[in-house]
């Protein structure tokens, strides 16, 4: 019997998919369709015979995944010989419904559904996943791994915002924290490469992606991270804020006119390192940097700083620290931002090496010098064969 998970991540545009081992992390095949109900739409299949490229409209989901089957059928591997035992779907919201990866039924879908107000910009399309994935394949046994669920072991200190009784129980106005698959297979890596069990291991792990975030993990559990009720709160992002004053949308609302909706749309979407530089792709920012554009150094500076601030508020959080542990695009591929993030936090033990922290590397591995009291480790994240992994441990 194979080991083989379809892993599904159906964006409100997009629809990503992996055919993962989840025994080995292999990926014989993955791919993406883009621009689902516009005319500019493709589909980008990579698998045994290479990269396929199909461009056309696809009308919506369903359309995108009856695309990516032909895409197996034509390019290969052929699913039908593939034996695959599951599809594994990435859900954003889980709430405080769902701590745990969930065999999806209609009970489940009826959950995620209630869970829209909470997540109105990725619930609907992780729905529409959901229930494609089942028309289109009735004999398989469909997960739904959610991002929040990692956070579900937040202390009630921690995921408590300091606002009216009302707004917490009857509007679950609380913190729930993203990028759970990501923290978990990291923890559990990071744990490895120290060779400790992850039960004995405090980590601050810094997701940093398009999406950043940041979260406390002591002794495999998260214990705090710095996104809130929404992946809007915390680390500068590609385009959005992070932290600001909560009064912000208030002032902008009496001085602009503007909408909350229309403030919240500039938040996500216009700020973060867009808002300050105009770019909010990391390797497009770092050349603007490095060819001395102003903006794209307060951008630098601004993002590095956050990431610092957080860094020593959640050492004290878990008063002992095994690790500061980067990851995703940004954490694994800039030792720029590894090394300014760090410097000057020797006397907390936290050393980052420049020869190490320079070298290219795809391998999880430690930047810090030998024996030093905080390891800095890079652990490339991978949340496809998580997905797989959790999604076979449920079925
Ligand atoms: P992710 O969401 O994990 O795919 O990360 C995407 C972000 O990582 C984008 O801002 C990329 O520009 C950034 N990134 C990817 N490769 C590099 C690199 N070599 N140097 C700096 N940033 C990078």
């Amino acid at each position: 019997m194979s080991d083989l998970v379809l892993v599904v991540n159906a964006g409100s545009s997009s629809l990503k998919y992996s055919l993962v081992d989840a025994a080995t992390g292999d990926e014989p095949a993955d791919g993406i369709v883009e621009a689902i109900g516009e005319d500019r739409g493709a589909l980008t299949h990579r698998g045994p015979s290479g990269e396929h490229t199909d461009k056309r409209a696809f009308t919506d989901h369903e359309d995108a995944l009856r695309a990516v089957l032909d895409a197996f059928e034509q390019h290969g591997p052929a699913l039908a010989d593939a034996d695959i035992r599951a599809v594994g779907h990435r859900v954003v919201h889980g709430g405080e419904l769902f701590s745990e990866p969930t065999v999806v039924d209609d009970a489940l879908l009826a959950a995620v559904e209630e869970l829209v107000p909470l997540a109105p910009l990725h619930n609907p399309a992780n729905l529409e996943g959901l229930r494609v994935a089942r028309r289109l394949f009735p004999d398989l046994p469909q997960v739904a791994v959610f991002d929040t669920a990692f956070h579900a072991t937040l202390p009630e200190h921690a995921y408590t915002y300091a606002v009216p009784k009302a707004w917490r129980d009857e509007h679950h106005v609380r913190r729930y924290g993203f990028h759970g698959t990501s923290y978990a297979f990291v923890s559990q890596a990071a744990a490895d490469l120290l060779g400790k069990p992850v039960e004995d291991t405090n980590l601050v792990v810094l997701h940093l992606g398009n999406g950043c975030s940041v979260t406390a993990v002591e002794g495999g559990r998260s214990v705090e991270t710095s996104m809130g009720l929404t992946p809007l709160e915390g680390l500068v992002m590609g385009t959005r804020s992070g932290d600001l004053d909560p009064a912000v949308p208030a002032h902008l609302n009496r001085q602009l006119g503007w909408s909350l909706l229309d403030i919240d749309r500039a938040l996500n979407k216009e700020s973060g390192l867009k808002g300050l530089s105009g770019v909010n792709d990391f390797r497009r920012l770092t050349e603007l940097r490095d060819a001395g554009d102003e903006d794209a150094r307060l951008a630098f500076d601004v993002y590095v700083h956050r990431i610092r601030k957080y860094v020593g508020a959640y050492y004290a959080v878990l008063g002992r620290v095994d690790a500061v542990v980067f990851t995703a695009g940004v954490g694994e591929n800039s030792p720029s931002v590894r090394a300014a993030a760090l410097a000057g936090l020797d006397r907390l033990g936290i050393v980052v090496d420049d020869g190490r922290n320079e070298a290219r590397s795809r391998d999880a591995r430690a930047v810090s010098p030998d024996g030093a009291d905080v390891a800095v480790l890079v652990v490339p994240t991978n949340e496809e064969w998580e997905i797989a992994r959790q999604t076979l441990a449920v079925i």
